[in-house]
């Protein structure tokens, strides 16, 4: 059987060694030693020096954090394609989502139709870079400061993306990352948040932790517990060691996925002009819907479970969202799109196995019929 996503885990002694310290110094929790390095590696290692990091427990609370501590009230908006924690935290938060369509060729929030749809009651714009794909953040950026606008980038999928040679994590007023274990580098459960607004970080330090001032035990505003635990540190400790090998075998198998594939009549999302891939996904957008739903038929015949993340647009399915703009593009793209699975623990030869299970469903049923017409 092959799942879409199965988490990295690194070596057992490595984290048991680490659990052991924690044994020694029975600190479970509330910021301790692994946590606050973790915090530090993250941001040597994003090259987010000129910025400050959060490592909070899961990147649905980043978000929540972010929105809460900037004071947003009214309407923001946001992508109907992302996964559902980007439409939910605005939800959770007592503010009203307010879709925009997306930019059909990279899939991402399209900024062309930002203007028309923002109004006096419009406080802020929650942008997905999906599958890890750079919005158009100068143009974001651009809108959001014209318009004075919040602006928040959910940046779960983008772990270590740079767009000219700059983090993708240090734009925008807040960026978060989720750290959860379907992500490339995880701590089982967890997320961050980076910022450069300070008053902002302080506020956020404070939300994280009931509210409780970093060195005293007043309280000057309201709080959550958002914090994470020493056991999910380690973990993202150990993992950051690894991280080398977790980005170079998934740009293996991604890499001979686009081998495999490369005489089908597929699409893949454009990447934004000047960025990295981090190989977070490997999303096919099929010719149709019926195409995309026997290929998924024919491999879960084979026992291969590819996913469609993120299916159906946020826009049309929750219960909770009432619909506003028609996001024609999304309609129409979202129901093509399959991520097939992509993992550290595929091999080469599970990527030739799916891509020959992908072309003969191609050459047993579509070929012909795209001769024809
Ligand atoms: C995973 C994910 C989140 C939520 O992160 P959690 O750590 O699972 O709470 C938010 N947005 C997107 C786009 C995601 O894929």
């Amino acid at each position: 059987m092959i799942i879409s996503t199965q988490p990295f885990l690194p070596p057992k002694d490595d984290y048991f060694s680490m659990l052991s310290q924690v044994w020694q110094n029975k600190i479970l929790t509330n910021m301790g030693a692994f946590s606050m390095r973790l915090e530090n590696e993250l941001i040597k290692y994003l090259n987010v020096e000129n910025a400050s990091l959060l490592y909070v427990s899961s990147g649905t609370i980043a978000l929540q954090l972010s929105i809460k501590a900037l004071g947003l009230k009214g309407d923001i908006i946001t992508t109907p394609y992302s996964f559902v924690a980007t439409t939910s935290a605005i939800v959770w938060e007592n503010c009203t989502p307010v879709f925009v369509d997306i930019n059909p060729d990279t899939l991402n929030i399209d900024p062309s139709k930002i203007e028309q749809a923002i109004t006096p009651n419009t406080c802020a714009i929650i942008a997905t870079h999906l599958y890890g794909n750079p919005c158009d953040v100068e143009a974001l950026e651009k809108i959001a400061k014209k318009n004075n606008l919040k602006l928040i980038y959910d940046g779960a999928h983008a772990f270590d993306v740079k767009i000219n040679n700059r983090s993708i994590f240090s734009y925008g007023d807040v960026s978060i990352c989720s750290l959860h274990a379907t992500k490339i580098v995880h701590t089982a459960e967890g997320g961050f948040i980076v910022t450069k607004n300070e008053e902002l970080f302080s506020k956020m330090c404070r939300m994280r932790n009931f509210g409780f001032s970093t060195n005293d035990d007043t309280i000057s505003q309201v709080g959550i517990n958002a914090k994470n635990s020493e056991l999910h540190a380690a973990l993202g400790l150990c993992n950051l060691q690894h991280i080398h090998s977790i980005f170079s075998g998934r740009k293996n198998l991604f890499q001979r996925y686009t081998e495999q594939l490369k005489s089908l009549p597929v699409q893949y999302p454009h990447r934004a002009l000047g960025s990295t891939n981090n190989y977070a996904y490997y999303p096919v957008i099929f010719e149709s819907e019926e195409q995309l739903l026997l290929i998924e038929k024919k491999l879960i015949e084979k026992k291969v479970y590819a996913r469609r993340f993120f299916y159906p647009s946020l826009d049309k399915h929750l219960p909770y969202v009432q619909v506003n703009n028609n996001c024609k593009n999304a309609q129409e793209i979202i129901p093509k799109v399959l991520c097939l699975p992509l993992h550290n623990n595929l091999s080469i030869q599970d990527i030739d196995f799916i891509s020959s299970i992908v072309k003969k469903t191609f050459t047993d049923f579509f070929q012909l019929k795209n001769k024809v017409s």
